[in-house]
């Protein structure tokens, strides 16, 4: 399981977004490389306000 490191919402490794009390929904994942760690975000809003803190979002 990961989670979108700026909103905190859950997703499966594979990039499908996990609702509570709902089916499970593909979405299409955007992916973004910090300092070697991999992380995925649910939207495209959510990976631009990453690159623009960086040092506030990643994992320490
Ligand atoms: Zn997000």
């Amino acid at each position: 399981m990961v989670s979108c490191p700026v909103c905190k919402i859950n997703m499966s490794d594979d990039g499908t977004l996990v609702l509570p009390m709902t089916e499970k929904i593909k979405i299409e994942t955007n992916k973004l490389v910090h300092k070697g760690k991999t992380y995925f975000f649910d939207s495209t809003d959510c990976a631009r306000e990453f690159a623009a803190n960086p040092d506030k979002y990643a994992e320490k």
